[in-house]
């Protein structure tokens, strides 16, 4: 059977200062699209690992180097990995000196079964055994993540903060019909020590299954979590769902609470047939879509327009 390949990548769901900033982000999406892209021969889950760690590398984004700081002004940074072959998965939290949590990830979705979810102090000493530990963890932090974190420490200085855009994330599919899905992220800003998001938590912040497809989500984990959203989305699909109508059935899904408020989030989506669904509930969401013969498309998503 003939697949379409194609990677999808998302800089984040919450909203941006700056028209300097927007532009930055679709500069970071479409080179981790040309970064998932050349790696995409060497199947889907090699691109969406090397689009991530792309997005890890740059600055602006809410992962990796940049990433947002928690409360106590410490990065604490979580990622997941999963393949829809064999729809194993890796998920890492609260990793505190590596650049690249997604590689770490990647690694504990290929070491399983027992022990694929890890968090500290051996997720950093997972960091060093792989060579990827850093000398110095305040070499995450930058001016721009430090100076925003003092900004929304005088605003709101008791809750977590989606203010500007979060999450990193890709899915793939490959020309061998397998997809996988790979999210990276510092989580939310201002967020409680120690606390976990949806974005290492495989069917909340991910999911791939090759019968069916691949998602990752960004925005509120405490929301997407409740939800399952990645799993919800891509069994949706399984459903008969289009990519567009189950990106949308699963983000509508995303309900009240009485305790809790309805969390700004959003979400990508790859079909088995090569389908691409890019959706939100957020104000922004910048993203986008590369295909090997060229196609692409890359756009910073507004909500109702
Ligand atoms: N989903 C991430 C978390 O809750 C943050 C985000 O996507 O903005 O940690």
């Amino acid at each position: 059977m003939k697949h379409q390949p194609v990677i999808v990548v998302h800089g984040g769901a919450g909203s941006l200062p700056s028209e300097a900033d927007r532009r930055e982000y679709l500069r970071g999406v479409n080179e981790a699209l040309d970064a998932g892209l050349a790696a995409l021969s060497d199947g889907a889950a090699t691109a969406v690992r090397e689009a991530v760690a792309w997005l890890e590398a740059h600055t602006i984004t809410n992962a990796g180097q940049g990433a947002a700081l928690a409360a106590d002004g410490s990065v604490r940074l979580d990622a997941g990995f999963m393949e829809g072959a064999t729809r194993r998965y890796g998920g890492v939290t609260g990793v505190r000196a590596c650049i690249h949590p997604v590689r770490l990830a990647e690694r504990l979705m290929h070491d399983g079964p027992y022990g694929r979810l890890l968090g500290p102090p051996d997720v950093d000493a997972l960091a060093a055994s792989m060579g990827l530990a850093l000398d110095d963890p305040e070499s995450l932090v930058t001016d721009r993540t430090r100076r925003l974190f003092e900004q929304r420490r005088e605003q709101d200085p008791a809750a977590g903060s989606t203010a500007w855009l979060d999450t990193v994330g890709a899915v793939a599919l490959d020309a061998e019909g397998h997809v996988a899905a790979a999210v990276s992220t510092g989580g939310m800003s201002l967020k409680r020590p120690g606390r976990i998001g949806d974005s290492p938590i495989v069917g909340a912040g991910f999911w791939a299954d090759d019968r069916m497809g691949a998602c990752v989500t960004t925005g509120v984990g405490e929301v997407l979590l409740r939800q399952g959203v990645a799993r919800r989305c891509v069994q949706l699909v399984g459903a008969g769902q289009s990519a567009a109508g189950a990106a949308e059935a699963a983000l509508a899904e995303i309900v009240d609470y009485p305790d809790d408020r309805r969390g700004p989030s959003g979400l990508v989506l790859v079909t088995r047939d090569g389908e691409v669904a890019l959706d939100h509930n957020s104000d922004e969401m910048s993203g986008g879509w590369a295909r090997p013969d060229g196609q692409r498309e890359v756009h910073h998503l507004w909500r109702g327009r």
